[in-house]
């Protein structure tokens, strides 16, 4: 694989059962299709030592942020930006279709949050906000469907009320007049 941001060839590193793309580059990294969510559940920060502890300070060297919007270096269509678990502040690059890139800055801000034990909160923190968007959702549509028995209702039967007491009060008296001519 190509890196996305820079053309150099990634190398595969591993990380528990993930096998990443790392572009040495940059520090770019690449995330077949669900294997950023399933770092965290499978790798704890105690299984940063040797290798894997080499891998991650490569990518705190080089940290080059993307410079453009980076097409998917497998599928070659444009990406989605995104924020990872939405409230990390790492900002990724999503291929609906093949995976993520997070470029070297990004990758960099991953692993130092992941050694920080920061991955759980992050993932609590975005299905809260998830959950509250839904709810915000539904109380809009709520909202809309149940429009309060406003003025239509209000206005129509009183006013057809008094009419017909009006009417009727024009006939007694009409009636009134009449027997007092028959008189
Ligand atoms: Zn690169
Ligand atoms: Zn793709």
């Amino acid at each position: 694989m190509s890196c996305p941001d820079c053309a150099r060839k990634c190398e595969i590193v591993k990380m528990g059962t993930l096998e990443l793309d790392l572009c040495d580059g940059c520090g770019g990294l690449w995330f077949d299709r669900n294997e950023l969510e399933r770092l965290p559940k499978e790798l704890s920060p105690d299984d940063l030592t040797g290798e894997l502890q080499a891998v991650v300070a490569r990518l705190a060297v080089r940290k080059a942020a993307s410079k453009s919007y980076p097409l998917c270096p497998m599928c070659h269509e444009s990406m989605n930006l995104a924020q990872y678990q939405k409230v990390s502040g790492v900002v990724i690059h999503r291929c609906v279709t093949c995976g993520v890139w997070l470029d070297g800055a990004n990758a960099a801000k991953f692993f130092f949050l992941f050694e920080a034990g920061r991955m759980a909160e992050f993932e609590q923190r975005a299905e809260r906000a998830n959950t509250e968007e839904l709810e915000a959702r539904v109380a809009k549509l709520e909202k809309q469907q149940s429009l309060p028995p406003s003025s239509c209702a209000m206005s129509e039967i009183p006013v057809t009320r008094s009419d017909s007491w009006g009417v009727f009060a024009v006939f007694d008296l009409l009636g009134f007049l009449g027997s007092l001519f028959r008189d």
